[in-house]
C-alpha cells in the first residue's frame, strides 16, 4: 500500500505509541501537548545533534545532521539525528565522493537506555525509511544516551521490523477513526507528560462527582 502525504504519521510517534497508546492520540489526533521536566531536557538534546545541518568528514566518516526521511509504503515521515556514512563495499554511491557508503542512523536520547523497545522502534523505523529512499539496506544504527554519555549499537533485526509496521498499522487505524482509546493507567503515567490532561484518576472514577469527593477528602487529609 502506499500513503498519501497527508496521512502520514510522525516517526517519533512510535516511542508515544508504545508508551501508551491514548498519550500518542491525545498529542496526534487531538493535539494536546505538556511540558515538563523530561520532554524539555530531551527537546533542548535533540536541537543540539540538529544545529548543523551540513556534513562532515571525521575519521573516514562523513556526518548528516537532521536529515529528513519518509516512507510511503510506512507512511511516515520524521527526520534522522544523525546519519553517519560508513564506507562499505555493499554500500551505496554519493554524489560528489569516491566509494560506497552504507548509512549508519544515530538518535540521540535523554537520560539513561530504557527497558522497552520505544527508542529501538523509532530507530528502526528511521533506517527502514531511509532503505527505502536509497535502496539499500540498513542492519544496524546506534541510540545515543546522555547518561551516561555513550552509545548503544542496535542490530535491527526482523523482530523490530514486524514490531514497527505492526504498530503503525495500528496507528494508521486508529488516526482514520480519529479514536482517543481509554485509559489503561499504570506506573508509568507518573512519567507522563500529559498526566494533567489525561486525568486518569478521573477516568478510572466511577463518576467526575467520585473522582471530586475523592480529591477533596485528599486534601482535608493531615
Ligand atoms: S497519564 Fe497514563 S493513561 Fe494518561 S496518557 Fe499518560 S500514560 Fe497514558
Amino acid at each position: 500500500m502506499i500513503w498519501q502525504e497527508d496521512d502520514y504519521l510522525a516517526i517519533s510517534g512510535l516511542q508515544h505509541f508504545s508508551f501508551c497508546r491514548r498519550q500518542w492520540a491525545l498529542i496526534t489526533l487531538e493535539q494536546q501537548w505538556s511540558e515538563n521536566l523530561r520532554t524539555t531536557e530531551g527537546a533542548l538534546l535533540h536541537e543540539r545533534a540538529h544545529e548543523e545541518g551540513f556534513s562532515e568528514k571525521r575519521r573516514g566518516v562523513l556526518t548528516v545532521r537532521g536529515l529528513r526521511v519518509q516512507s510511503p509504503t510506512l507512511g511516515v515521515s520524521g527526520s534522522c539525528d544523525v546519519v553517519e556514512w560508513l564506507r562499505d563495499p555493499a554500500g551505496i554511491s554519493l554524489a560528489g565522493r569516491d566509494g560506497l557508503w552504507r548509512p549508519y542512523p544515530v538518535e540521540y536520547k535523554r537520560g539513561e537506555p530504557k527497558q522497552t523497545d520505544a527508542d529501538r522502534l523509532q530507530l528502526c523505523c528511521q533506517a527502514m525509511c531511509l532503505e527505502e529512499m536509497l535502496c539499500c539496506s540498513i542492519p544496524e544504527g546506534a541510540l545515543f544516551y546522555d547518561k551516561p554519555r555513550r552509545r548503544e549499537r542496535v542490530a535491527l533485526c526482523d523482530d523490530l521490523r514486524d514490531k514497527v509496521r505492526t504498530l503503525l498499522a495500528e496507528m494508521h487505524a486508529l488516526q482514520k477513526r480519529g479514536y482517543t482509546p481509554k485509559v489503561k493507567t499504570g506506573a508509568f503515567c507518573r512519567a507522563c507528560s500529559l498526566n494533567s490532561l489525561c486525568l486518569p484518576k478521573l477516568c478510572k472514577s466511577p463518576s467526575a462527582q467520585a473522582y471530586l469527593r475523592a480529591a477533596l477528602q485528599e486534601e482535608e487529609s493531615p
